[in-house]
C-alpha cells in the first residue's frame, strides 16, 4: 500500500471580530434584498406615520433612485442624529410590546440598512415648525448637520444608488427588468387595503402614474381604480369569522373572483392585522376550491383581510416581516376555505337544485408543518424544523402528490386532455329553465340518504389525507396522520360520480361529442363485447332486435334524459351530448357502448326515485376512473403488447374486443386496423397502440391526482359500506416505519 505524502499541516485559522460596518452591510443585504423591499419599508414607515397621501417615484427600477414622500407626522429634529442607526425606533420600547404591536415597523433596522447599501437623504418637517430639515446618511450616521430647508408637511426619503457597494447584487438586478413591475404590484396591494390613503407610483420622467388611487370609503372602488373594471365587476364579497378560543378567533373579509373572471395567474392580496403578507397554505387551499368548483378553471383574484388578536400573531419570524406565524393557522385556513367554497358554489350554481350545504366543520385538509409559517413565496420560505413524525407527510392541500413528480418526466403533456376519442367540451351552459326542478322530492331524498349514510371516520380520512401515488392499477396510497391507507380508486370515483349526478341534477354543463354516435351501433357493439366469442354471428339477429328495442326506449325517454341528466339523443337516435360531473374531467369514451346498453337494461324506468337512482348509478359507473381498457404498458401489462408482436394472432379474449371497440371509435385506429397486413405496418400499429395505452394510463393517473382527490375532499360523503367492503385498507403506521428508517 502506497503511503500518501503527508499534507502540509495547517494552523487553524484565527477567529476575529468582524468590523461593525461589515456586519451591518451583511445584515442590510438581508433586510433590503431588492429595490422593492426598500419601497415596502419606506411606505410602511409612511403608513406608521399616519399619512393620508403617499407617492413613490422610481428611476431605473429603483437602483438609481427611490423617492417616497408622505404627509405624515414627520421626524423630530433631535431624533435625526440616531434616525439611521441600527435598532433605533419610536415604535417599541420593551420586548413585551411586540405582543400588542400595531405598527408595521418595530425592528428599527430598515433605514439603517438602507444607509449601508445606498445613499439616503431625509427631508422632514413636524407640525407647527416653520421650516423643515434635510440631512444625508451613510453607514448609519449623518454625513453632515441637518440643514434647515423649506418643506411641505411630512417626510420625504430619497435613496440613491442602491447596492452601489454590492457589485454582484447590482449586476443581477440590472439585468432583471421586472423590479419596477414589482414595485407597482406592491403599491397596488397597499392601495386596495389602505383605502383611506391616496397612493401614487410613477417612473421618473413619466407623465402618468402607474398606480393612482384616491382615498375612498368603498373597497370595490379602490379595486376598480387600481386593478380595473374587468376585475372589479367580477368580484363577490366574502366574510367569515370565528370566536371560539378553543379553536380559533378571527375575522375575515374580502373579495373573491367569480366564475366569469379569467386569469392565468392567481392574484392573492392578503393582509393579516393590516400587514401585507403571503400565506402559501391559504393560497393553495383556495386554488383547490376554484379548480374543483368552477367550470372554467381560471386562477382566482383574492383580496382578503384577516384580523386576529395581536397576541395570536407572531410578527417577528422574518427580517422583512413578510411572514408572520399564527396561532391555529390550520383551523383558520380550513374555515376560510369552506366559506369560499360555499360562496363560490352558491354563486356558480345559484339556480341549482338544492345543493348540499357546506358543513361548519372543517371541510378541508390540514396543512403541513412546512406551511405553518406564512411565507412570502415558495422560494423565499426557509425550511423549518419539524417534528420527525411529520417529516414525510406531504401537503394534503397540495393536489400534487409527491410521488408523481418522480414517475413522469413530462406530466404537462397530458394536461391537454386529448382523449383518444374525440370529444369536445361544450363551453355553453345548458338551458336552465326548462322546468322548475327544486320540487323533485325524490332527488332530495336520495341526497339525504347520502348524508345519512355518511361514515364520519372515512370522511375525515378523505378530507384530511394526502395522496401519495398509485400503488397498482386500482389502489392509491394515501397518508392520513401517521397511517398509510390503500384506497380503491374505482369504488371511490364511482361513488363520487353518483353523488355528483344527484347534486348537479338538471344543472349540468355539457360534453359535446364531436360526432354524434348512433345508439343502435353502440348497443350492438356492447352486446358483442359481452359475448366472449367475437367471431360468432349466430346471435346477430337477436342482438339487432335488442339494440332496436333499447334504442326505441331511449328515444322515448330522451326528453327526460336531456332535461335532467344532460344526455342528449337527437331525433335520428344519435347520442351527442353527455353531462360534466366533475369539471376538468371527461370519462373514458371507450365505455360509451357499455353505458348505453346499461341505460336500456339496468335503469328502472317505472318509479321516479328508483329511476333517478339507477340512472345516477349508471352514470357513476361510466364516469368512474376504471383502469383503461388497454392493459397497463408499464409492468406486467407490457407482455400483452409483446405477445401481440410475437404471436401475431394470439387470441387474447377480452383484450382483443377492446381493441375492436377502440377501432370503431377512433377513426385513426380503424384506419390502422384495416391495413394490418405488412409487417412494417403491423409494427407501426403495435407501436401506436402502445403509445395510446401509455397516454390513456398517464391521463388517468393525472385525473386521479388532480381531479379525483381534490374533488373528493370537497364533495364526497363516503357511505358506511366503504368501511367494510375493502375500499380502504390500512397498511402501515409511519411511526413504525420511522423506527426502521432511523436504524438505517
Ligand atoms: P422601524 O420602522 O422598525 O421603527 P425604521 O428604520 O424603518 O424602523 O425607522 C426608524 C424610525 O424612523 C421609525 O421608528 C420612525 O420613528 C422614524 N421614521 C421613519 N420613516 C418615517 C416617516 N416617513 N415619517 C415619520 N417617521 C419616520
Ligand atoms: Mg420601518
Amino acid at each position: 500500500m502506497e503511503i500518501e505524502p503527508a499534507e502540509e499541516v495547517k494552523e487553524p485559522p484565527r477567529i476575529h471580530r468582524l468590523d461593525e460596518s461589515v456586519v451591518n452591510r451583511i445584515a442590510a443585504g438581508e433586510v433590503i434584498q431588492r429595490p422593492v423591499s426598500a419601497v415596502k419599508e419606506l411606505v410602511e414607515n409612511s403608513l406608521d406615520a399616519s399619512s393620508t397621501s403617499i407617492s413613490v417615484l422610481v428611476k431605473d427600477g429603483g437602483l438609481k433612485l427611490i423617492q417616497v414622500s408622505d404627509d405624515g407626522h414627520g421626524i423630530r429634529y433631535e431624533d435625526l442624529p440616531i434616525l439611521c442607526e441600527r435598532h433605533t425606533t419610536s415604535k417599541l420600547s420593551k420586548y413585551e410590546d411586540l405582543q400588542s404591536i400595531k405598527s408595521m415597523g418595530f425592528r428599527g433596522e430598515a433605514l439603517a440598512s438602507m444607509t449601508y447599501v445606498g445613499h439616503v437623504t431625509v427631508t422632514t418637517i413636524t407640525r407647527g415648525q416653520l421650516h423643515g430639515y434635510r440631512v444625508s446618511y451613510r453607514d448609519g450616521v449623518m454625513e453632515n448637520e441637518p440643514k434647515a430647508c423649506a418643506a411641505v408637511k411630512g417626510t420625504q426619503i430619497v435613496i440613491e444608488n442602491l447596492f452601489y457597494n454590492m457589485v454582484a447584487r447590482r449586476k443581477t438586478l440590472q439585468n432583471s427588468a421586472d423590479d419596477y413591475t414589482k414595485i407597482v404590484d406592491l403599491l397596488s396591494r397597499f392601495a386596495i387595503h389602505h383605502i383611506d390613503v391616496s397612493f401614487s407610483c410613477r417612473k421618473h420622467g413619466a407623465a402618468r402614474a402607474d398606480v393612482h388611487s384616491v382615498a375612498t370609503p368603498s373597497r370595490l372602488n379602490a379595486i376598480r381604480s387600481v386593478y380595473g373594471l374587468s376585475v372589479a365587476q367580477n368580484l363577490i364579497k366574502i366574510e367569515a369569522s370565528d370566536n371560539d378560543p378553543s379553536s380559533s378567533v378571527f375575522e375575515m373579509d374580502g373579495f373573491i373572483s367569480n366564475s366569469n373572471y379569467v386569469a392565468k395567474k392567481t392574484t392573492m392580496v392578503l393582509f393579516i392585522n393590516d400587514r401585507l403578507v403571503e400565506c402559501t397554505a391559504l393560497k393553495r387551499a383556495l386554488e383547490v376550491v376554484y379548480v374543483a368548483t368552477l367550470p372554467k378553471a381560471s386562477k382566482p383574484f383574492i383580496y382578503m383581510s384577516i384580523t386576529l388578536p395581536p397576541e395570536h400573531v407572531d410578527v417577528n419570524v422574518h427580517p422583512t416581516k413578510r411572514e408572520v406565524s399564527l396561532l391555529n393557522q390550520e383551523v383558520i385556513v380550513e374555515k376560510i376555505q369552506s366559506v369560499v367554497e360555499s360562496v363560490l358554489r352558491n354563486s356558480n350554481e345559484s339556480r341549482t337544485f338544492q345543493e348540499q350545504t357546506v358543513e361548519a366543520t372543517p371541510s378541508v385538509p390540514s396543512v403541513t408543518n412546512n406551511d405553518l409559517h406564512l411565507s412570502p413565496s415558495p422560494s423565499g420560505s426557509k425550511s423549518q424544523r419539524v417534528p420527525v413524525n411529520k417529516i414525510v407527510r406531504t401537503d394534503s392541500s397540495d393536489p400534487a402528490g409527491r410521488m408523481h413528480a418522480y414517475l413522469y418526466k413530462n406530466p404537462q403533456k397530458y394536461l391537454g386532455r386529448d382523449s383518444s376519442l374525440t370529444t369536445v367540451r361544450s363551453s355553453v351552459r345548458q338551458r336552465r329553465n326548462l322546468k322548475e326542478t327544486a320540487d323533485l322530492t325524490s332527488i332530495q331524498e336520495l341526497i339525504n340518504d347520502i348524508d345519512r349514510k355518511c361514515h364520519s371516520g372515512l370522511l375525515d380520512i378523505v378530507r384530511q389525507s394526502t395522496y401519495i401515488g398509485m400503488a397498482d392499477d386500482v389502489f392509491a396510497l394515501l397518508q392520513h396522520n401517521t397511517h398509510l391507507y390503500l384506497a380503491n380508486v374505482v369504488n371511490l370515483s364511482k361513488e363520487l360520480m353518483y353523488q355528483q349526478v344527484l347534486r348537479r341534477f338538471a344543472h349540468f354543463n355539457a360534453i359535446q361529442l364531436s360526432e354524434p354516435a348512433p345508439l343502435q351501433e353502440l348497443i350492438m357493439l356492447a352486446l358483442k363485447e359481452e359475448d366472449s366469442d367475437l367471431e360468432s354471428n349466430e346471435n346477430d339477429d337477436l342482438k339487432k332486435k335488442i339494440a332496436e328495442m333499447n334504442t326505441q326506449l331511449l328515444n322515448q325517454k330522451s326528453e327526460m334524459l336531456e332535461e335532467y341528466f344532460c344526455i342528449f339523443i337527437d331525433s335520428d337516435g344519435n347520442l351527442s351530448r353527455l353531462p360534466i360531473l366533475l369539471d376538468q374531467y371527461t370519462p373514458d369514451m371507450d365505455r360509451v357502448p357499455e353505458f348505453v346498453l346499461c341505460l336500456g337494461n339496468d335503469v328502472e324506468w317505472e318509479e321516479e326515485k328508483n329511476c333517478f337512482q339507477s340512472l345516477a348509478a349508471a352514470l357513476g359507473n361510466f364516469y368512474a376512473m376504471h383502469p383503461p381498457m388497454l392493459p397497463n404498458p408499464s409492468g406486467k401489462g407490457l407482455e400483452f403488447y409483446r405477445k401481440r408482436k410475437h404471436g401475431k394472432h394470439t387470441q387474447d379474449g377480452g383484450n382483443s374486443c377492446h381493441v375492436v371497440s377502440l377501432c370503431v371509435f377512433a377513426s385513426k385506429s380503424a384506419e390502422r386496423g384495416r391495413r394490418r397486413d405488412g409487417t412494417a405496418e403491423e409494427d407501426e400499429f403495435e407501436h401506436e397502440l402502445l403509445s395510446e395505452a401509455e397516454t390513456a394510463w398517464a391521463q388517468r393517473e393525472w385525473s386521479i391526482q388532480h381531479v379525483l382527490f381534490p374533488s373528493m375532499r370537497l364533495f364526497l360523503k363516503p357511505p358506511n359500506s366503504m368501511a367494510s367492503n375493502g375500499t380502504f385498507v390500512r397498511v402501515a403506521s409511519l411511526e413504525k416505519l420511522y423506527k426502521i428508517f432511523e436504524r438505517c
